[in-house]
């Protein structure tokens, strides 16, 4: 297995896999903040599984992202007790199985909708990277409507656009959900908010400085009162944004500087990355990063 991708299965096994702490996942919590009258924050403590945004009003219930498989049932009650009914749309910010891993469970009753890359790479078995499930997924897990570039609802009298902004970063199928009316954008993982750096699914054909051209993209269509949900950790802002735009774009500049000079990964991963980046420490680590970003580079 490549060197980078260990590290980050070793890290997420033991951070989320329900393979490895099964038993961990009863113990999660769902915390729900109305961020407002129509979109509410489903955070999960511990954090197994992604940030979820809930959409309600007169129309029905639209979800972004669904976690792992054995938090459905927490979910179905936390989104009953904002308000009770059918799940009419579900959209998937990408595939990871930490995002789209209760998609069987809701896929019978709700229409799942997502870029053309989540569905193929979910047909194709995969959870994240190289790691695939065993056999095949059932087909009510996979979207049955797909887009390349953007799409919009019209919803509960907000309008939702889904933008697959220009660049393969995170994954190759990427979206952006904006809440236009509550100003509220849910960021899949471009953007996790733990203090650390991003994680880049080279396998499907993921790109660091993609991500850093996402984010630039995506800080111009935010302003300072713009809710941002992260694909995990807490709720952030404009100006949480810009300082992990910074801590990205720094740090590729830097490993840039060093592989311009004839440096090999090994070596730029045994120098390590500055003292501004030493406060950098959550998921994911500096070394890991570094090995994403050296390959990106010209
Ligand atoms: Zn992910």
């Amino acid at each position: 297995m490549h060197k980078t991708l260990s590290v980050f299965f070793i890290l997420t096994m033991f951070a989320f896999a329900p393979w490895i702490k099964g038993q961990e996942l009863d113990s999660v919590v769902l915390h729900t903040t109305k961020l407002s009258d129509t979109v509410y924050l489903l955070l999960p403590e511990p954090g197994y599984g992604g940030n979820i945004a809930v959409l309600v009003g007169e129309d029905g219930i639209l979800i972004v992202d669904d976690m792992l498989m054995p938090l459905t049932n927490k979910i179905r009650d936390a989104i009953e007790s904002i308000k009770p009914g059918p799940i009419t749309y579900l959209l998937n910010s990408h595939y990871h199985y930490d995002h789209a891993g209760g998609n069987a469970a809701f896929g019978n009753t709700s229409t799942i909708v997502a870029h053309t890359n989540v569905r193929k790479r979910l047909a194709e078995g995969r959870e994240a990277g190289s790691q695939f499930i065993e056999g095949q997924r059932p087909k009510e897990a996979l979207p049955v409507i797909t887009f390349e570039q953007q799409m919009s609802f019209y919803w509960n009298g907000e309008i939702v656009d889904l933008i697959h902004l220009d660049n393969t970063s995170h994954t190759d199928g990427d979206s952006v959900i904006f809440f236009r009316d509550s100003n509220v954008v849910h960021t899949g993982d471009q953007y996790v908010n733990l203090n650390g750096f991003p994680f880049i699914d080279r396998d499907v054909g993921g790109s660091a400085i993609g991500l850093r051209d996402n984010i630039r993209m995506l800080l111009s269509m935010i302003d300072h009162k713009t809710q941002i949900i992260p694909g995990h950790g807490p709720l952030a802002n404009k100006n949480d944004l810009q300082n992990y735009y910074k801590i990205v774009s720094d740090s590729i500049a830097f490993i840039e500087a060093h592989k311009n000079t004839g440096k090999s990964l090994e070596e730029i991963q045994e120098i390590g990355l500055p003292k501004q980046f030493s406060e950098v420490t959550g998921f994911m680590p500096a070394a890991t990063w570094i090995g994403f970003v050296y390959p990106d580079l010209p």
